[in-house]
Formats: C-alpha cells, structure tokens, sequence
C-alpha cells in the first residue's frame, strides 16, 4: 500500500485523488444502473490510502485538512457522485472519531486501525420510531453486566455492507430523554444487520443506502466521550454539510460541464450562435461559482479558531450551506438539460444528464431541507437581518 504521508496535501489532490476519481468515472453508470456499491473506486480509495487522510500523525496517517478532502469530494463526484457521497460520509464520520476520542484508549485504537486497515466508516444516526430526526433517537444504550447491548430498529444506513465500522446514536440510558444522546462506535464483527426490505431509490443509486434493524453487543468502552449533542454541533453537522456540499458541486460542474462541451461542439460544427443558450451556460457558472463561495466561507468558518463566531451564527451558516446548494445543485442540473435538450434528456449518449439529475435530488431529502429550515425558523426570528459582511 502507498504511503501518502510522503506527498504534500496539493500532490494528493492531483495524482491519487485524480487516479480514483476516473475508476470511479469509469464505472459510474454501471453502478447507477445496476444500484450497486461503487467497488472499483473503494478499492482505489483503499489502495491509495485515501480513507484516513485526516488521521493525525501521531495515530500513523497523514493528517490533512478537511479542506484537501472536501476538493477530493468534488473530484470524485465530478465522475460518479455515489463515490463521492460514499467518500464524504466516510470522512464526516472519521473526523467525529478523530476530534471526540478525547483521552480514550479504546478510540485512540480505533484511530490507529483506522489509519493502518483503511477503515470504512458508516453513519447510523437514524431510525424507523424518529424519522429523519437525528437529534432524538427511540433505542438506549443498555449496559447488562456482559455487555452493551444496543438495538436500534428501521435505521437508513449507506454502503452497510461495505463498512468496517459503523457509529451508531442512541439514548444514554432506558429512561433517558429523546435528546439526551450519545454515539457508540462498533465495529462490523459486533453486529447483525437485518434487512428491512431492499430500496430502490431514484438517485445516489451506488451508496446502496437500505433500511436495517441492527443489533449491536460490544464493550461500554466503545461510548465516545461526552453527549451527542457536542459530537453533532461540533463536528458531524458542520463536516457533513461542507463535505456533502463539495459532493453536489460535484455533480453540477460535471453537468454543467456536458452542456458547455454541448455548446462548443455545435460552435464547431457551424450551427447557427444560440444566445440564449449562452446566457443559460453562464447563469449556471454563477451559480456554481455561489456553491463554491458558499463552501469557502463555510470551510474558514470551521477551520477558523475564533470565540467571535456565536454557535448559534455557525449553525445558521452550516445550515444555510445545506439547503443553498442542495437547491442550487438542482437548478444548475436543470439548466444543463435546457442547454443539452432532448440530447440531455436521452438516457445514453454523449451529453444524457438523467444520472446527474436523479442525484442531484437526494440532497433535499437527505436530512429533509424543511425539517432543517423549521429547526433554523425559530432562531431566524430572533437575529438581526440587517449586518455588515
Ligand atoms: C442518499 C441518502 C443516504 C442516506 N444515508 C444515511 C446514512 O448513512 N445514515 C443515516 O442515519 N441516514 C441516512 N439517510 C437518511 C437521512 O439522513 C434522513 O433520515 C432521511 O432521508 C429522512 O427521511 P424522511 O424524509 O422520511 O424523514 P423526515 O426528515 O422526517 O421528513 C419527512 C417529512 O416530514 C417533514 N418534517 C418532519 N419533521 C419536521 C420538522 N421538525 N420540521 C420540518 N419538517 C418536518 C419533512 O419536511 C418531510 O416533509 C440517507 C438518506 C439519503 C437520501
């Protein structure tokens, strides 16, 4: 296996990220067609050592910024968005495990193997009893004196069958309120995944996202540090929205991206100018280029150590990200379609953008962009609109 450790983060962006980011390009329709996991490119990730780039040194990984991933996110997205989706939820959960080891031995080991075995990383945060709330759970961490044994029912988890470990949410205690919550790391061989029926789903076809009952028996150890409440505030919410939000760039520059090769190849071919196709081409840029400010200005947000920031403005901002650009990435895939037309709307062919399109949809649904705005509505109410930048 290669060691990245020796390249410098821009080296990594531009060759191992590059060379994954066409295996996944390359098999990308397979795998929308099919709905099944985009095996090539995670072998790739593995062998290129892509999956611990944010385990620091002293765990034996190369500890890079979550800048350098979120690019590597758009890279791969860019060629199949499944990857990318796969990719991204993968490093949103390791720099939960990196940031909330704390002084636990058991999850500075868990930092080791990750960095040493490439460890796949799921996300197991919600359930049937609770919907897309991630901040309540029905399950409870049940502490009998073999065990910890934690059940939780109707969980909607992505690539389950490729993972290596998964983090799990669950209440405290049987009596603990809905919110009051911590995440458990369990590892594959722990437990049991009972399918709930398989999903069909429009887009993101390649994350293989089902619905489980899972079943886990492990060691009280395996409990992170502190509430969920911190875990999700500090760390999964911001690195999620960011990384997820590369991700759906992703699928809009590469759409965007057909319709200007569309443009230029009928330039060439001498057919009449279509300005009003060109003015669509660069309404889309603007677009694209607002979902880059928006990940930017996020990401300096996050990397940025200053007690200036409220943690109620850095909410908003995280939030405001997320449901940004996951409408923006749907409007930028539609006006690649009017740019392509009935070229865009065929199902194979040069220029077709129905897979781009079918992904594009998740994002709204993929913690509800309503559900979001209702949580954000409240505290809005309160803040003043008017501000300097
Ligand atoms: C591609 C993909 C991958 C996923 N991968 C994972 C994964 O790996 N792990 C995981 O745990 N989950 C995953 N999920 C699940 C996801 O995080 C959400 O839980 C799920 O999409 C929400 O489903 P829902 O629409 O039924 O529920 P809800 O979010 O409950 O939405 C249902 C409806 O209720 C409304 N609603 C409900 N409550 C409120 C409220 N308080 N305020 C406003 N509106 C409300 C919504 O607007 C919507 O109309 C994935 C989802 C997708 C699409």
């Amino acid at each position: 296996m290669k060691s990245v450790s020796a390249l410098s983060e821009a080296q990594v962006g531009e060759s191992a990220a590059a060379c994954v980011a066409a295996v996944a390009a390359e098999h990308a329709d397979a795998v929308d067609q099919a709905g099944l996991l985009p095996v090539h490119a995670l072998e790739a990730l593995r062998a290129e050592s892509l999956l611990g780039l944010l385990v620091p040194h002293r765990f034996g990984g190369p500890g890079f910024s979550l800048r350098t991933v979120t690019n590597i996110c758009r890279r791969l997205a860019e060629g199949c968005a499944s990857t990318g989706l796969i990719f991204a939820m993968h490093q949103s959960q390791a720099a939960v495990a990196i940031d909330h080891a704390g002084e636990s031995e058991w999850h500075q080991q868990l930092l080791l193997r990750m960095a040493r075995e490439q460890s796949l990383i799921a996300s197991a945060t919600t359930e049937g009893a609770t919907g897309g709330s991630i901040r309540t759970s029905a399950c409870f961490i049940d502490l009998q004196s073999d065990a910890l044994h934690l059940n939780k029912s109707g969980s909607v988890i992505s690539y389950a069958h490729a993972a290596d470990i998964f983090l799990v949410s669950a209440r405290c205690s049987e009596d603990a309120a809905a919110s009051d919550q911590q995440l458990v790391a369990v590892l594959r061989e722990q437990l049991t995944l009972e399918p709930c029926g398989r999903w069909n789903p429009l887009g993101m076809r390649g994350a293989c996202t089902d619905r489980f009952n899972l079943m886990a028996k492990c060691s009280a150890q395996q409990i992170f540090p502190g509430r969920f409440a911190d875990v999700m505030s500090l760390t999964m919410l911001p690195s999620s929205h960011i990384l997820l939000g590369s991700v759906w760039l992703g699928i809009a520059a590469a759409a965007l991206g057909r319709a200007q090769a569309f443009l230029r190849k009928r330039n060439r071919a001498g057919a009449p100018l279509n300005p009003i196709a060109n003015l669509r081409l660069a309404e889309g840029e603007a677009m694209v280029h607002q979902m880059r400010a928006l990940i930017a200005a996020n990401l300096s947000l996050y990397e940025a150590d200053d007690s200036q920031t409220s943690a109620t403005d850095r909410m908003v901002s995280y939030n405001t990200l997320k449901v940004s650009a996951s409408a923006l990435v749907v409007r930028i895939t539609e006006i690649a379609l009017r740019i392509c037309g009935i070229q865009g709307y065929m199902e194979e062919g040069e220029f077709y953008l129905s897979r781009h399109i079918r992904d594009a949809h998740s994002a709204m649904v993929m913690v509800n962009d309503d559900r979001i705005l209702g949580s954000l509505s409240s505290v809005v109410l309160g803040m003043p609109i008017t501000r300097d930048v």
